[in-house]
């Protein structure tokens, strides 16, 4: 018998939630704090006092002994600085726990090291934490001990946002307060707040800890940057929600405890379509609650494997030739009174509201495919997107048949008469029932693709935070909405009104729209065809986000100023070389102290078979072949490793900026690229014995 897992005793054990805070404060302080937290209103610092007090008590009985501002930089990876609870000795020796009101406000990390893109001159070194009390405090157990963590902004001492929860939360003020205006516009008089729903699911990839350790490339970068194709690979397809080997699968109960303990809902876990990948999500959140989630679903897998003598690979590419990992980001409008503004009902036909809100989000995204495309630039993605595996770098959206239909109705005649129905699926077995089918099948080719009542941004990169694209998404359908609502806010009838909008946006954002193949080459041609964008690199991403359409979205609804775009763009040059240079200088010390030694003893064990072949006079072809090729190979590799290093010395040297980023894009990953075929071809002839690393298929296939 396994161990009994106690789920509703588990769950949100860690987490300093609501029925903690009605547990622990008097009265007067939580109904002041849900002010804060529900209504947007100023937190007054005499109940932070009280709260941080409660807060302390709490996590003193969990067994914390620090607490830190937990806050995601620019760097894509989430920071902390640890303080411990303890005051200075007294006199007799003894010490006293203590948190503060201020303490728990704010926090002031030195953040010089942190990338700001020029926002902040070197000497002011100053940021500022603030607490997003929107997103709950939790106590992480782990080797460091018990931790308070509390979920928090970072700005500059000029209140420049240098985190991406800041813009998340901006973001999310936006789209609030322009769907309400919708809302009301529409006759909705009773909804008071509106929050981006948001569900992600995170592909990752297992390995055995041991393997992973003999391999440079992984530690280094996080991805192979060398390996040759095991005889096998996921041609089967028997990988896909195949079934869950032990020792995986004790690594999964353990990831859901804690995250269960933490208060993240983790609901789905399955095998991924490449060996040795899997998914897990959880049920979806308010957009920065999501976010934080996702964040800690991140560290706790890369955590929990470590026990399980295990890696996890969050990298979007950790292996050439089998597929990817990323994360598809669900996202939807929800009412305070429980309305998905996404969900079309039966008949969408007849649903007014919500094919307005529709044709809203098509021409949000026709307008600024640049700008999702640009939030789902990552280093690593550039091996997906565009990259002959899911999803295209051409955005589209999928509505599926039934309201492409409507779509179409209204298009031609300018009325939606009718919606398709799903029908009875007839199973074709007596013993089981028929189902009712959906009056639309799923897309697994299209970025951005509606599946029922959300959309799916299926283009995230795996290791990426989401709050870049819900950023995204939430400002340009802010801006969509702002747009329809200055029309019929001056409509005559706004029935009539709508009516001409919803026409007008979906006969003029039709070539958005995207049913078919997203793989398939006449896509692209019929994609370029259509004037959409294909943007198939990180570099030509980024420009995207200083573009003047750009600059006058975010500064109107307050997102980011053109200052912070500019930084945001300087910062993923930045990021972009550095992380160019880092595979590149990986690779050439791969090479030069471990793949060509290797080879040169394989060589040398070949010349003296042929020699001690010679002395006794049998055929010494085979071996004088494999000796010749592989001289042949370890010569294409040595020329081909001093040109990364040429390029690479280069790229170093200049100035950092796009140019730079340019230069590492088409100089230094060309010559990686180069000189990773010779090597592979050699992984191919020389013994295994002999080899300086795991294969693919002992990453893959033994964990
Ligand atoms: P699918 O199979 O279509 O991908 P799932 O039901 O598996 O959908 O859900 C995938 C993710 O989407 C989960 O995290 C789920 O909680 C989330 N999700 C479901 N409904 C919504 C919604 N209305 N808004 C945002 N996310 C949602
Ligand atoms: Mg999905």
């Amino acid at each position: 018998m396994g161990e009994i897992i106690n789920v509703q005793e588990l769950f949100g054990e860690n987490v300093f939630n609501d029925k903690v805070m009605l547990e622990k404060l008097p009265k007067k302080v939580y109904k002041e704090l849900h002010k804060t937290i529900d209504d947007g209103k100023e937190l007054d610092p005499m109940i932070a006092e009280v709260v941080a007090g409660a807060m302390k008590e709490w996590a003193i009985e969990k067994g914390a002994t620090h607490y830190t501002h937990w806050f995601q930089p620019l760097t894509g990876f989430t920071a902390e600085k640890h303080d411990a609870f303890i005051t200075a000795p007294k006199a007799d020796g003894s010490v006293q726990l203590e948190f503060s009101g201020k303490e728990l406000i704010k926090g002031e990390p030195d953040a010089s090291s942190f990338p700001s893109g020029g926002l902040r001159a070197t000497f002011e070194a100053r940021g500022y934490t603030a607490w997003d009390c929107t997103s709950p405090a939790f106590v992480r157990q782990d080797a460091a001990g018990a931790i308070l963590c509390i979920p928090t902004a970072f700005c500059s001492y000029t209140g420049e946002a240098l985190d991406q929860k800041t813009p998340l939360l901006r973001s999310m003020e936006a789209i609030q307060a322009q769907t309400l205006r919708l809302l009301r516009v529409l006759g909705n008089t009773t909804s008071r707040k509106v929050k981006p729903s948001v569900g992600v699911e995170q592909e990752y990839f297992i390995v055995d800890r041991a393997k992973y350790l003999k391999r440079k490339d992984l530690i280094f970068t996080g991805r192979t940057l060398f390996g040759a194709m095991p005889p096998k690979g996921q041609e089967l397809d028997d990988h896909y929600f195949g079934v869950i080997r032990p020792r995986i699968a004790a690594f999964m109960k353990d990831v859901n405890k804690e995250l269960w303990k933490l208060g993240v809902s983790a609901k789905t876990q399955h095998n991924e379509v490449a060996p040795a990948q899997h998914e897990l999500a959880p049920i979806y959140a308010e957009c920065n609650v999501a976010a934080d989630h996702n964040q800690i679903i991140m560290e706790t897998l890369k955590r929990v494997a470590e026990e399980h003598g295990l890696q996890c690979l969050l990298h979007e590419k950790p292996f050439a030739g089998v597929n990817g990992s990323g994360k598809h980001n669900n996202w939807s409008l929800t009412t305070d009174d429980g309305i998905n503004l996404l969900d079309p009902g039966k008949t969408p036909h007849e649903n007014i509201q919500f094919l307005l809100i529709l044709t809203c989000i098509l021409r949000a995204v026709d307008k600024h495919a640049d700008l999702l495309r640009e939030s789902a630039a990552d280093v690593g993605n550039d091996h997906r997107l565009g990259a002959n595996e899911a999803p295209p770098a051409i955005i589209s959206v999928f509505l599926g048949d039934q309201l492409q239909d409507v779509l179409t109705q209204l298009i031609d005649t300018g009325e939606a008469t009718h919606s398709l129905k799903g029908g009875t699926l007839h199973t074709g077995v007596k013993t089981l029932p028929d189902f009712a089918k959906d009056a639309t099948d799923r897309n697994r080719t299209s970025p951005f693709a509606f599946t029922g009542n959300k959309f799916e941004f299926r283009m995230v990169g795996s290791r990426d935070s989401v709050a870049e694209c819900n950023v995204v998404l939430n400002t340009i359908v802010a801006e969509a909405f702002s747009d329809a609502c200055d029309v019929l806010e001056k409509a005559e009838d706004v029935s009539v009104a709508v009516h001409d909008l919803i026409k007008k946006y979906a006969s003029e954002h039709q070539r958005i729209v995207f049913n078919g193949n997203g793989y398939s080459e006449e896509w692209v041609a019929e994609a370029e065809r259509r004037g959409l964008p294909n943007i198939k690199s990180m570099v030509d991403a980024i420009p995207a986000l200083v573009t003047e359409k750009a600059v006058n979205l975010f500064e109107k609804f307050h997102v980011f100023t053109r200052t912070e775009l500019e930084s945001r763009a300087e910062i993923q040059y930045e990021g972009y070389s550095k992380a160019i240079n880092i595979e590149a200088r990986a690779m050439i010390d791969i090479a030069s102290k471990h793949i060509i030694p290797a080879v040169l003893r394989f060589n040398k064990s070949l010349s003296d078979t042929v020699n001690t072949m010679n002395q006794t006079g049998v055929e010494t072809d085979v071996p004088m072949d494999m000796l010749r090729e592989s001289a042949h190979l370890l010569s294409e590799t040595k020329k081909r490793l001093i040109k990364l290093t040429e390029v690479t010395d280069r790229a170093t040297e200049m100035e950092v900026g796009r140019e730079q980023a340019v230069y590492y894009y088409e100089e230094v990953c060309t010559a990686m690229e180069a000189l990773r075929v010779p090597v592979d071809e050699l992984e191919m002839i020389v013994d295994k014995e002999m080899w300086p690393m795991p294969s693919y298929g002992d990453l893959l296939f033994e964990v």
